[in-house]
């Protein structure tokens, strides 16, 4: 089997003390890559390094913690992004985050710097990954009227109307390890065609165990989505696999 970790965040301190570790279930629980997403500028710097030392294994995608971002940051982070997009393989995650932001102006103040990194995207001629916690309609508006290129909603939980224009548009989804605990989730496995959702784990975050979550996880993904689709879990890896190298150019 070949499986695929599409976003995930190993540059945490989570994982400083036994990265080695890590990555080696990673490979003997069939994974052939993963692309950690880095969320600031101290985390992309930390991620240039952890890129070198596992090449055409992890992948770096980089862009912001949302709900934390400032104009300053976006600034540092844009710069990194054109001096090493050479060695980056999309912008994001960017986006929206209504979950952690409720007070409306706050939630306006969001959109420019989110639209910083969309002309950015347009610029590098990346992929873009977008987070979009409780602002998938908003973010979704957004997106149509400023990016045509590839776009995969990260941990996409939105209704199923939003799911169905996110399939109409021709956009990309992930699935966390644990998807099979939310309905809008499950929803959006069956409304999405299998070639345009990809596996993710977002570890540390979101475990289908009790424990920190890390990318061999990706099986219970694969096994979830599985038994969602009444498919085999190798017709399930093969497809978010190659859906994974399709998206990120790999
Ligand atoms: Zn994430």
């Amino acid at each position: 089997m070949r499986l695929f970790d599409s976003h995930t965040h190993i540059d945490m301190k989570h994982f400083q003390n036994d990265i080695d570790r890590v990555i080696q279930r990673a490979r003997e629980a069939d994974l052939i890559g993963m692309v950690t997403s880095s969320i600031g500028s101290g985390s992309f710097r930390r991620t240039i390094g952890i890129i070198k030392k596992y090449p055409n294994f992890i992948y770096h995608s980089a862009g912001c913690s949302v709900s934390q971002l400032t104009e300053d940051e976006t600034t540092k982070i844009i710069e990194l992004i054109q001096k090493y997009s050479k060695d980056i393989v999309a912008v994001g995650e960017v986006g929206l985050d209504y979950h952690w932001i409720k007070d409306s102006r706050g939630r306006k103040a969001q959109e420019p710097l989110f639209s910083k990194f969309i002309e950015l995207a347009i610029e590098l001629n990346l992929p873009i990954v977008i987070h979009s916690r409780k602002a998938e309609e908003r973010a979704t508006e957004m997106l149509e009227k400023q990016f045509s290129g590839d776009v995969l909603m990260h941990c996409f939980d939105g209704a199923p109307e939003i799911a169905r224009r996110v399939a109409d548009n021709g956009w990309y989804i992930t699935l966390p390890s644990n998807f099979d605990k939310y309905r809008n989730r499950i929803a959006s496995a069956k409304i999405l065609p299998l070639d345009h959702i990809l596996l993710e784990t977002d570890g540390p975050y979101l475990s289908p165990t009790p424990l920190r979550n890390e990318p061999a996880n990706i099986r219970h993904g694969c096994e979830a989505l599985s038994k969602v689709l009444k498919l085999s879990m190798e017709d399930v890896a093969k497809a978010t696999t190659n859906n994974a190298e399709q998206f990120y150019r790999l």
